[in-house]
């Protein structure tokens, strides 16, 4: 049997995954799934990566998602609004370029023009024509239903894949894999990575269905799938600028949850490590949504065999 520490995306996508390979898996979870760094409607999901390895794997994440909505049956989980990049661009388009992904210039004009609501006026940046808003929630309660959760806290992880609950249970797992989002490393040992606070708000005001996604100096942007609301992301918060970017726009909710930081990211804060002892696999790392079906069958192979995927090893 594979134990799986975490109900998140990639302890959820993991499960499902081994299940489809008619692996026994149980997804241990110590309070309700999903409720850490994977709530929420939605999230971005971009091929657009500083580094030509995440674009590339961003690619075969897209097929995973594709692959998903035909197996789950429950609506569309990627939309089809694009990502722009303003800031960062050059990199980006560098990245891409080298990955062989597609993207067009943006100009100035160009990019209200698909973010109607948006205020600010960037000189250029880059579209990609193959991001979006995934569905978050669709895509996590429908890998729920697939899985085994047990409800129960790890305490501790041995390395012959003896995992020790709060209330004394110890739980034997042929593979263990600990993909508990900010408590990874107190259950493993360290993966040198730490966690900050990181404040992303809900806006109402203007229909953002359509809208595209959208990376900027100030903090991201994406629409609520087809809330028709709008979600901004700052590291630190700061409405006044937010209020500038979109005048038309109030603020109706805020989620104060973490980012990730890592020497291991990229500028944007994308990636992630992986490491094996004994029976034990720990995974973390940043922006992790998108990869979600991809990451799931990667880590699937990680407990399966004695390898680490070369994917999972990012250099
Ligand atoms: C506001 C916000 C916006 C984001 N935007 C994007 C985006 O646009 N695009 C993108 O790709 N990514 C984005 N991300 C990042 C992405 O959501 C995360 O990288 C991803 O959800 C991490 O998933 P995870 O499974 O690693 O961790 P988590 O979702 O945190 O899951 C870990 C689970 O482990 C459980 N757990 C912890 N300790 C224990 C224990 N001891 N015993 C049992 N269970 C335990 C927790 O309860 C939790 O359910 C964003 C994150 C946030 C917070």
């Amino acid at each position: 049997m594979i134990v799986i520490i975490g109900a998140g995306i990639c302890g959820l996508a993991t499960a499902y995954e081994l299940t489809c390979r008619g692996a026994q898996a149980v997804v241990i979870e110590r309070g309700e799934p999903f409720a850490e760094q994977s709530a929420g409607l939605a999230r971005i999901f971009r091929i657009a990566h500083r580094r030509p390895e995440l674009c590339r794997l961003a690619m075969c994440a897209r097929t995973g998602w594709q692959r998903w909505e035909a197996e789950f049956g429950a609506g569309r989980l990627l939309g089809s609004e694009g990502f722009i990049a303003v800031g960062a661009h050059n990199d980006i388009a560098t990245a891409m370029t080298d990955a062989g992904a597609v993207f067009s210039s943006l100009d100035q004009a160009a990019i209200p023009a698909r973010i109607p609501f948006l205020a600010a006026t960037y000189p250029r940046g880059i579209f990609d024509p193959l991001g979006g808003s995934l569905r978050i929630r669709r895509a996590l309660s429908a890998l729920a239903r697939r899985v085994e959760i047990r409800r129960g806290e790890a305490v501790s992880v041995d390395d012959d894949g003896a995992t020790t609950l709060a209330d004394g249970t110890v739980v034997r797992g042929d593979r263990v894999l600990i993909c508990a989002g900010v408590q990874t490393p107190a259950l493993f040992g360290p993966l040198d990575v730490e966690f900050a606070a990181h404040t992303r708000f809900t806006y109402a005001g203007a229909d953002a269905v359509g809208a595209a996604c959208l990376s900027a100096p100030e903090g991201y942007g994406l629409p609520l799938g087809s809330t028709g609301r709008w979600a901004f992301g700052q590291d630190v918060p700061d409405t006044a600028t937010v209020r500038k970017l979109f005048p038309s726009l109030s603020p109706v909710a805020q989620v104060d949850c973490v980012t990730v930081r890592a020497p291991w990211l990229d500028d944007g804060g994308d990636g992630w490590t992986v490491a094996r002892r004994g029976r034990v696999v720990a995974f973390v790392g940043g922006n992790l949504m998108k990869f979600g079906p991809l990451l799931g069958e990667l880590l699937a192979e990680a407990v399966l065999t004695d390898e680490l995927p070369r994917d999972l090893t990012l250099g």
